[in-house]
């Protein structure tokens, strides 16, 4: 078989596919001067409201301010503890820490998803939120989730950066909690051209905070109602998000059948732990954001796809927000850190084919039949070992 040109992410492919329709796009609003807070702004919020099935959808600049005004909204201050999974973005944390309050970092569990049990673990009497993070395209078990914050009264502000569309118990990502924000980067699953995010919420006071606060501290009348900034949706961005959302059902369709081709063709390989697979849990709808694989022979893994031109991609460069020294969070979390130093995603996105899915398998498949017998493991070993 000859060498392929795979890459993780195509950032190109959707000028590619939509250049007439974005370009169309953008001429109305520049003709219309619609810049700000406009009727396409308006108009995008309602779709995902709808889509959520939640009372408010408010645009934000990125889903990292998403969240930082959602814990603001919902009172998080000063010396509050927030806990959250050590395996997600950075932003999660920083969204805690740019508050006043301290991101407290707890494991994963096989799916990757939050610990429900290590939650539970680091409560304290300081205490006051969790963000369960929608990590992958998978929603958290939130019964499980619930119940602990109700046990203990704590809130909970979802990030579902990566989460829209999943569900659990047919509850969409977003949905959850007292507040929830989601990501448009661009390699995100609904993806704009450039940064945007928006935050959700079913509460009418927690709202107006959100609307409040993203605007200047200005009310839907227009008058101060307190401090603020500056964190909008642009509206180009906005009417490119409503016509890419038409797209978002059949979307979710094809990246939940790229997963299934995974799933058939690697699931033989005894050393590889595999995503769940989609529907194999009646409780988990997922939308598969990335698909991340663990591997004990991670490293030579990498090096021999990237060496048949396949893109992987290391989540959040390799190491989970613990391990990042210069934040401060000193931590031991065994299980995330053997996680981590065994994870890769491979490519999962609208621009690869079935036929470049089969030649990554292939790739796989041959690596494990022939050469991993001349690989070092990499050093965390299989999983069994924890
Ligand atoms: C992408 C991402 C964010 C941040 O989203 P931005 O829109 O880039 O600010 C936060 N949390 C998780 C889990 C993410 O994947």
């Amino acid at each position: 078989m000859s060498t392929k040109r795979i890459p993780f992410f195509n950032y190109k492919f959707f000028y590619e596919n939509y250049r007439d329709e974005i370009l169309a796009i953008t001429d109305d609003i520049l003709k219309r001067g619609a810049f700000i807070l406009q009727q396409d702004t308006r108009d995008f919020e309602q779709h995902i409201a709808d889509y959520l099935g939640v009372k408010y959808a408010l645009s934000v600049a990125n889903c990292t301010d998403g969240l930082e005004i959602a814990l603001k909204a919902t009172g998080i201050t000063s010396g509050d503890e927030v806990i959250f999974p050590s395996h997600t973005f950075v932003a999660t944390a920083s969204a805690i820490h740019s508050n006043g309050a301290v991101p407290v970092p707890v494991e994963c569990k096989k799916d990757h998803l939050i610990d429900p049990q290590a939650i539970e673990m680091a409560i304290t009497d300081n205490t006051k939120a969790i963000i369960p993070v929608q990590l992958n395209g998978r929603t958290c078990d939130m019964d499980t989730i619930q119940r602990i914050a109700d046990k203990h009264q704590l809130l909970i502000i979802e990030d579902a950066a990566q989460g829209l569309g999943s569900a659990f118990k047919n509850k969409k990502a977003g949905s959850f909690g007292l507040a929830a924000a989601i990501s448009f980067y661009p390699a995100k699953i609904l993806g704009c051209l450039g940064d945007g995010g928006i935050v959700l919420t079913d509460d009418d006071s927690v709202a107006d905070r959100v609307y409040e606060i993203r605007d200047h501290g200005r009310s839907r009348e227009g008058h101060m109602v307190g401090w603020g900034r500056n964190s909008r949706l642009d509206n180009l961005q906005a009417a490119i998000l409503n016509r890419l959302f038409q797209d978002y059902d059949r979307v979710i369709t094809r990246r939940r059948t790229i997963a299934a081709i995974y799933q058939e063709h690697l699931s033989h390989i005894d050393d590889l732990v595999l995503p769940p697979a989609p529907d194999s849990d009646p409780n988990h709808f997922d939308v598969y954001q990335n698909y991340e694989i663990e591997s004990s022979y991670r490293d030579a893994l990498e090096k021999h796809l990237n060496e048949n031109g396949i893109g992987t991609l290391r989540q959040w460069g390799g190491i989970t927000v613990h391990q990042m020294s210069a934040l401060g969070l000193t931590k031991k979390l065994p299980f995330t850190e053997q996680m981590i130093a065994r994870s890769l995603l491979l490519p999962m996105n609208l621009s690869i084919t079935n036929e470049e899915i089969h030649y990554v398998c292939h790739k796989i498949e041959y690596f494990y039949e022939n050469l991993i017998h001349f690989q070092p493991k990499n050093k965390n070993l299989s999983i069994e070992n924890i």
